[in-house]
């Protein structure tokens, strides 16, 4: 076996890789960029060499400086993860020239099945299904839409080249053929550097399910089973399963062979995956090879047994699968989710920042490579970030791969849906909820699958906002209580001062306050807010809000986990308090409570010497207030633009704007003063 492997990547799967080598003996280098300097991989490997700055083409994408890399450091293999050079048949060519092994398959299988259309050709020959469609050599506008027409609409253009969804168009009818047409080879050339295109007919209502294969130097090829990935956002997976439901082992078995005689038609070795696209009725279509690992693989360890990156070491190594076609079973069901940091309201768009607090689900550790039989961990976290790592623009807004095993579907469903309730992250948006809702609707817990299943479902996935509920509120007035004792012992302790303190009693009469919180749903509503009462009493308040009057204590705290009675209702729950942000996690939501401190805003301007920041690293997109002006509170001063999302910077207070220190399409760090402010 090797001694010493290369990890050509970056995030959870270069993590997952390291892992299984540690378990095999096998030391590690990590190559990482200039902006994962202090990333987990870096952390997780032997030894971490530095390749270039944040962008990946002057990075994680130099096949000649990863080559160099693994020569000066005695590494006997590269790992290319996925993404990245996973695909590239020259990187894997480079690599065979200078002695090094390329983990995973010859760059000629990957050359054959690169271009969909040529892959197409070749699988015909194989007796591989195909959907009906052209895709030949010849590219002349008329006679491809006069093979739209021949198809019949609705008709799908792919870019032949394409990957991760991008470059497909969706023909209605024959008259939007050309601009369609037009409009994918811009794409296509954009993204791909080849305009080349294929068309297909499009099928209604399909599921994408995918085959597992694996082949080794000695001629052996099996398939370990199926994972359905039909749940997807503009044609890319969201959640993958395996079994795939409603699959019969005639099918199955159908389905596993067609995908074997695909890899043995390209002389196949490794870990490869063949993607179908299937029809209700069950009739199935090739549509192209991923020559790689791929993120759901999970999924397939979970139900087989297996380590698939063992697996790929091993057959990198020249050995021998390590098991046959027949021992290869099934054993329970096995869900993923993606971890996005992204705003599935705002049409997906990814989200940027840093990863205040993250806590994830419990029982953690997944065995890999356990038997079928021995029963594996019920969740397994594959991530590439802790708690205060960034997620940066320069790659992909992954947080972590979520995947549950249960003996049965309905067992791994609800283990997910607890998970997610579970998964706690402050800092940046994050597709959670949105989750959390998806595996709990009607569509998917019935698996009525098909990838159109999120667009359909959109009055479910995307409820309006509703009010908070009272006892979210409470949860944050108490959180708000503590915080406050902790800084007034603080401050009296360094004052000497026991007046001094906030603390909410006075000598005689019972203390009041009104407390007010805004969230997403009441600042909607004419910027009202939540007004809280609390009055204070020896063993805890009462509380009043939205009219409803009850008796509060605290039960138990321990950080910020919090239990609470509310009348005769016991609530649990965490607070993550984020400045003046109030993240409330109970009964499986997160609530983000803004606390309206009137002293607080004009406090803060003074403490930043008068000057308000940039909240995350961007473009300053407008400018809206001059050097001089007066300005009231909240008004607008500063638009910045990251990951295409726009961030409105409004005035703390009442006040005059001094300086203004940055134009228009001026890039601006995290934390940079953007203009100088004077509270009124
Ligand atoms: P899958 O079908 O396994 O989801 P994709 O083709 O969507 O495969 O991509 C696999 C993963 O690799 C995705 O997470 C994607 O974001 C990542 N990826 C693909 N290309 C790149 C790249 N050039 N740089 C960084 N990550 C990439
Ligand atoms: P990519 O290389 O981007 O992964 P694929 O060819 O694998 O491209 O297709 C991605 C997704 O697009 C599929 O999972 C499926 O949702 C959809 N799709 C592809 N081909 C068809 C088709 N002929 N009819 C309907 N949907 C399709
Ligand atoms: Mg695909």
């Amino acid at each position: 076996m090797f001694t010493k492997i290369l990890i050509a990547n970056r995030g959870e799967i270069a993590c997952r890789v390291a892992a299984t080598a540690r378990r095999m003996g096998i030391r590690t280098v990590a190559v990482y960029s200039e902006a994962d300097a202090n990333a987990k991989h870096v952390a997780v490997c032997d030894e971490a060499v530095l390749i270039g700055p944040a962008a990946a083409k002057e990075s994680y994408l130099c096949g000649d400086k990863i080559i160099a890399v693994a020569l000066a450091t005695g590494a006997e293999a590269i790992h290319p993860g996925y993404g990245f050079l996973s695909e590239n048949a020259e990187f894997a060519d480079a690599c065979a020239e200078v002695g090094l092994v390329f983990i995973g398959p010859p760059g000629s299988a990957m050359r054959a099945m690169g271009s969909k259309s040529a892959a197409k050709s070749l699988m015909e020959k194989a007796n591989v299904p195909l959907v009906p469609g052209y895709h030949g050599d010849e590219q002349d506008p008329d006679f491809l839409q006069k093979q739209g027409d021949r198809i019949g609409y609705p008709v799908l253009l792919k870019a032949s080249a394409g990957g991760g969804g991008k470059g497909m168009r969706v023909i209605e009818k024959s008259e939007d053929f050309k601009a369609a047409l037009a409009s994918c080879k811009r794409e296509a050339i954009s993204s791909f550097g080849d305009d080349k295109v294929l068309a297909e007919k499009y099928l209604l209502r399909p599921r994408h399910i995918e085959i597992q294969v694996f082949a080794d130097t000695h001629g052996n090829c099996v398939y370990l089973h199926e994972r359905d990935c039909s749940v997807q956002r503009r044609h890319q997976k969201v959640l993958e399963e395996a079994p795939a439901p409603g699959m019969s082992p005639e099918r199955r078995a159908a389905m596993g062979e067609a995908a074997v005689a695909a890899a043995r038609a390209v002389g196949y070795v490794g870990a490869g995956t063949v993607e179908f696209i299937a029809n209700q009725d069950g009739s199935f279509y090739f549509m192209e090879m991923n020559t790689r690992l791929q993120v759901e693989h999970p999924v397939t360890e979970m139900i087989t047994g297996t380590d698939l990156v063992e697996w790929q070491l091993r057959v990198a190594n020249g050995q021998p699968l390590p098991k046959k076609q027949a021992e290869l079973g099934i054993h329970g069901h096995a869900i993923e989710a993606r971890i996005y940091a992204e705003n599935p309201e705002k049409g997906f768009l990814p989200s940027i920042g840093t990863l205040r607090h993250m806590d994830t689900p419990g029982a953690v550790s997944f065995e890999l490579g356990g038997t079928p039989g021995g029963s594996p961990a019920a969740v397994r976290i594959d991530s590439g970030v802790r708690e205060g790592d960034a997620i940066s623009p320069f790659y992909d807004p992954m947080i972590a791969k979520l995947i549950v095993w249960g003996a049965d579907r309905t067992q791994a469903l609800a283990r997910m849906s607890q998970a997610l309730a579970e998964f706690q992250i402050v800092g940046l948006a994050t597709n959670i909820a949105f989750l959390k809702r998806l595996v709990e609707g009607a569509a998917f817990a019935t698996a009525d699958l098909d990838t159109g299943l999120i667009e359909r479902n959109g009055d479910t996935l995307f409820p309006l906002p509703k009010a908070a509920p009272v006892g979210a509120l409470a949860l944050a007035a108490v959180a708000l209580t503590s915080a406050e004792k902790q800084a007034s012992i603080g401050q009296s302790h360094n004052r000497a001062d026991p007046w001094g303190n906030a603390l909410g009693w006075r000598l005689n009469s019972a203390y009041q306050r009104q407390l007010s919180f805004t969230d997403e749903y009441s600042a909607a509503k004419e910027g009202k807010g939540y007004n809280v009462g609390l009055t204070y009493r020896p063993h805890g308040w009462d509380l009043t809000v939205n009219g409803i009057d009850a008796e509060l204590a605290v039960t138990a705290q321990n950080g910020a986990e919090l239990s609470i009675t509310l009348g005769a209702t016991s609530i649990h729950g965490a607070v993550r308090v984020d400045g003046d942000t109030f993240h409330v996690f109970t009964g499986g939501r997160h609530f983000v409570l803004v606390y309206n401190d009137p002293m607080a805003h004009a406090g803060e301007a003074e403490a930043a010497g008068g000057r308000l920041t940039a909240p995350m690293p961007g473009k300053v997109v407008a400018v809206l207030a001059t050097k001089g002006q007066q300005v009231k509170k909240g008004d607008p001063l500063v638009i910045m633009e990251a990951m295409k999302m726009e961030h409105t910077i409004g005035a703390p207070s009442d006040g005059l704007v001094e300086e203004i220190l940055y134009q228009v399409g001026d890039q601006v760090a995290d934390g940079a003063p953007l203009l100088a402010f004077k509270a009124a």
